[in-house]
C-alpha cells in the first residue's frame, strides 16, 4: 500500500509534470517575474470558472481578507461578525485593521455560522459579516444574505476552503461560493482545493466600484503609477504560481469529484455509528470536501479524540485537529474581552473534531485501511 498522507501533492505533480515544468520554465525564460501574462490569464480563467465579474489576484488568502476589509471604508471600532470556529486568518485581520472581531456560534452539524447567534450579535456598530465556508461546505448564504440586507451589512465570504462549491438558492439559481456576498476571498496555499506551489490568493466581486478599490489597495493604493490615492499594500500573485494555477484550475472539478468519492467511501463505512458523526451534507449546497472531519460524539471529549489520533499515528495514518483552540480563546484577542463569549457549541466541537486524510489521490485500499482502523479503535475503546 502507498504511504497515506494528509494531502498528497507529489502524485499530482508527477502526472502534470510535463505541463507544469514547461509553464514554469516559460516564466523564467521570458523573465516576466512580476505581473507576467499568466497572472492575467489565470484571473480571466477563474472569472469564467466562478462566473463572477472581477477576480483580483493577490499574495495569499490572509491578504485577500485584509484587502477586502480595507475596501469597505470602515472606522476603528466598527464591528465585524465572524465565527470563532475558523482558521485564525479570518479573525486576525479584523484586529489588525483596528476593527472589532465579534465572535458568533456555529451550528453543531454544519460547523458553519449559526443564523440565530448571528442575528443576536448585530449592533449599531456592526458593519460586516464574514461567513466561512468551513471544510468545503457552504454556509446557508440565502439566510445570511437576507439578514445582511435587513441590516444593511457587507458580506465577505471567506472561501479559502470551498473554492468550486455550488450554492443552490430556493428559486433554482446556482452560484459558486465566494460570488454571493459583496466580496469573496480565497487562498491558493498548496494544500487548499486549488493550491499553488507556494503562496497565493484572490478576491472576487461583482461590484465594479469595489473591484476598482480592491485592485488599487492591493497595489499601493495607486491606479496610475506613483500616484497613490489611498493607503494600500503590496500584494501580488507571483507569476510562477499563476502559471501553475492555470494548469491546476483545469483539474479542479475532477479533483472535487475524487474528493467526493473518497468522502462517500468514508460516509458509508461510518454510517449510523453511535459515536462517529460524519460530515453534514446540506440540500442547499455541494460539499467540496476540503477536509473530511468527523465528530466523536462522546462525553470523553478530547480524551477520546486524542487517543484516536495517537492510535492512527501508530498505524501510520495521519490525522489533524482543525482547530484545537477557537478564536475567542486565543490570547491575541484578550483585549477584546474574548473570554467573555459563551460559545458552547464551538467549545464542544473543538474538543471532538478530527480530520482524516482527504485528497484526490486516495485509493480504496488506503480508505479501507483508514476506516477499518478508526472503527476498530473506537469499538475496542468502548467495550
Ligand atoms: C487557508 C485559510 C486562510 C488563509 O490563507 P493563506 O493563503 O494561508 O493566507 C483564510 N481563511 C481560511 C478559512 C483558510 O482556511
Amino acid at each position: 500500500m502507498r504511504p497515506i498522507q494528509m494531502v498528497d501533492l507529489k502524485s499530482e505533480y508527477q502526472r502534470l509534470k510535463k505541463d507544469i515544468d514547461a509553464a514554469v520554465i516559460d516564466v523564467f525564460e521570458t523573465a516576466a517575474f512580476i505581473n507576467g501574462n499568466p497572472v492575467q490569464q489565470f484571473a480571466d480563467a477563474l472569472k469564467i470558472y466562478l462566473d463572477v465579474k472581477h477576480v483580483i489576484p493577490c499574495a495569499n488568502g490572509t491578504d485577500a481578507l485584509q484587502i477586502a476589509m480595507m475596501a469597505l471604508d470602515l472606522q476603528p471600532g466598527d464591528e465585524i461578525i465572524t465565527p470563532s470556529f475558523t482558521y485564525i486568518a479570518t479573525t486576525e485581520v479584523v484586529a489588525l485593521l483596528r476593527l472589532k472581531p465579534v465572535f458568533v456560534e456555529v451550528d453543531r452539524q454544519t460547523f458553519n455560522i449559526d443564523a440565530d447567534s448571528l442575528r443576536k450579535a448585530i449592533t449599531q456598530k456592526t458593519k460586516a459579516i464574514v461567513p466561512v465556508h468551513l471544510y468545503g461546505l457552504s454556509c446557508d448564504m440565502q439566510t445570511i444574505m437576507q439578514i445582511a440586507n435587513e441590516h444593511n451589512l457587507f458580506v465577505i465570504e471567506d472561501n479559502a476552503q470551498s473554492i468550486g462549491g455550488d450554492f443552490y438558492f430556493k428559486d433554482g439559481t446556482v452560484k459558486k461560493t465566494g460570488t454571493i456576498g459583496n466580496i469573496g476571498t480565497t487562498s491558493f496555499y498548496p494544500a487548499k482545493n486549488l493550491g499553488a506551489y507556494g503562496d497565493g490568493g484572490a478576491i472576487f466581486t461583482n461590484d465594479d466600484s469595489l473591484a476598482q478599490k480592491l485592485t488599487m489597495i492591493a497595489n499601493h493604493g495607486q491606479s496610475k503609477r506613483y500616484y497613490h490615492d489611498v493607503v494600500g499594500c503590496n500584494s501580488r500573485l507571483d507569476t510562477v504560481q499563476a502559471a501553475i494555477l492555470n494548469i491546476r484550475l483545469k483539474y479542479l472539478d475532477k479533483n472535487i469529484e475524487a474528493r467526493r468519492k473518497a468522502a462517500a467511501f468514508y460516509d458509508n463505512a461510518f454510517k449510523n455509528h453511535p459515536v462517529i458523526k460524519t460530515p453534514f451534507q446540506a440540500d442547499y449546497s455541494m460539499h467540496v470536501f476540503h477536509q473530511y472531519t468527523l465528530v466523536l460524539d462522546s462525553d470523553e471529549r478530547s480524551v477520546l479524540r486524542n487517543a484516536l489520533s495517537n492510535y492512527l499515528t501508530a498505524k501510520k495514518i495521519p490525522s489533524m485537529i482543525y482547530y484545537p483552540v477557537p478564536g475567542h480563546r486565543q490570547k491575541m484577542f484578550d483585549s477584546f474581552d474574548s473570554l467573555q463569549y459563551d460559545l458552547p457549541v464551538t467549545d464542544w466541537l473543538t474538543e471532538r473534531v478530527i480530520s482524516l486524510p482527504m485528497h484526490p489521490e486516495l485509493n480504496e485500499e488506503q480508505l479501507s485501511y483508514i476506516t477499518t482502523n478508526v472503527l476498530e479503535f473506537i469499538s475496542n475503546h468502548l467495550s
